[in-house]
């Protein structure tokens, strides 16, 4: 019974899935009314950016490759001005390539086309991460909700195995806490249960074999469901910390959600013990257990101390954590969120 009424809010957008696919961005541009495209990537891959301007032919205002980690607004300010004359703008890349259009899409209400390279998901949202000044803030608007998404698996297929492994962990992530959100609904339920699927079936197959299409198909679904589901309700502790400690000790996002996810799921296991079941069941043992099970077998980075945090900062981390108040389903205790994070340091086993 949903006494109190939801609203499943599906954004309004078109979605791509196949291998191949990105042979049709052309007729996306078109069909959309459009004819000058500015393409998106970061210096890293460029030469993908060039494959797709090429694919574009006429239809190309030109590349800009410059995209960045936390979409910082002076690399924004730069892309606005090279988005003079363009009509739409098309992505190719992770979630930091995405967020550079979203940051575009925001000031000048250019349409977007997304394809995305990894699974972080930030194509699903209507969400944007920018910062200025060296503060990271994060804003909702439905300006930046991309239009069209190509999920390629030929594209994702150049991802290196570590950071397919992280980037599956980080959606996943995702997932998880949709599942205790405290606005969850019917419908985000289903999402975050298939999205988790998709990865326990697909990413063991992806680091086995990284060029099997099939598998990378099924995983770039599970990103769009975890994806989806990050857009649709809100995130809580596991989320808060990893933002702690991407925005205040410059941790690698997907890394950090890797080896924070077993962590925060056992500190919430108690108090969410109806919403993690399936979870457990899905993962076996434990739910906080089989999540670390699974990133151990896949070769995840499973210690905080292994991505550059010092011990001594653990403390400040935690006080950092508990600063602001927000909702999760057990309360945030400064000295439960201390030792929460001093076994991450570890890569302690939760049990
Ligand atoms: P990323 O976009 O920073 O990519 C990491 C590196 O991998 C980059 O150098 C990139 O060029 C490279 N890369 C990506 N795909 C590749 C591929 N297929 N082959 C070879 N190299 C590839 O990493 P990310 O984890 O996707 O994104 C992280 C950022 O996205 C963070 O800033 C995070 O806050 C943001 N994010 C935002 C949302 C949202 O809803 N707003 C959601 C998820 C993530």
């Amino acid at each position: 019974t949903f006494h109190a009424g939801f609203e499943p809010g599906h954004p309004p957008v078109r979605v791509c899935l196949g291998a191949g696919v990105r042979a049709g961005i052309g007729a996306e541009v078109v069909t959309l009314g459009l004819s000058r495209a500015l393409v998106l990537t970061t210096p890293q891959q460029a030469a993908q950016g060039e494959a797709i301007c090429a694919q574009l032919g006429a239809l190309a205002h030109g590349l800009f490759s410059r995209a960045a980690m936390h979409t910082p607004v002076e690399i924004t300010e730069a892309a606005v001005e090279a988005a003079r004359g363009a009509d739409c703008i098309v992505a190719i890349g992770g979630g930091s390539t995405i967020g550079l259009g979203k940051a575009i899409a925001l000031r000048t209400d250019l349409p977007q086309i997304v394809l995305p390279t990894t699974y972080a998901g930030s194509e699903a949202t209507p969400v944007l991460g920018q910062t200025a000044n060296g503060v990271k803030e994060t804003l909702r608007s439905p300006k930046v909700q991309p239009e069209v998404i190509l999920y390629d698996p030929e594209l994702v297929a150049t991802l290196p195995v570590g950071l397919t492994v992280t980037s599956g962990l980080n959606a996943m992530a995702h997932a998880v806490e949709a599942l205790y959100a405290r606005d969850a609904n019917p419908l985000s339920d289903q999402l975050a249960l298939g999205g988790l699927r998709a990865f326990r079936e697909g990413l063991p197959r992806v680091v086995a074999d990284p060029g099997n299409l099939a598998a990378r198909e099924s995983t770039q679904f599970g990103s769009w469901l975890c994806g989806t589901v990050l857009g649709a309700v809100g995130m809580a502790l596991h989320h808060k910390l990893c933002h702690t400690l991407g925005g205040s000790f410059d941790l690698p996002h997907a890394e950090t959600h890797a080896v924070l996810l077993p962590h925060s799921a056992a500190y919430n296991a108690g108090a969410a013990a109806r919403e993690l079941a399936p979870v457990a069941e899905l993962f076996g043992g434990s739910v906080s257990g089989g999540l670390y099970d699974f990133a151990a077998a896949l070769g995840a980075p499973l210690a905080l101390r292994d991505l550059g945090l010092a011990k001594a900062d653990l403390d400040r981390a935690a006080d950092l954590a508990v600063k602001n108040p927000y909702w999760n389903p057990r309360p945030v205790e400064r000295d439960a969120i201390r030792a929460l994070l001093q076994r991450a340091w570890e890569g302690a086993r939760p049990q």
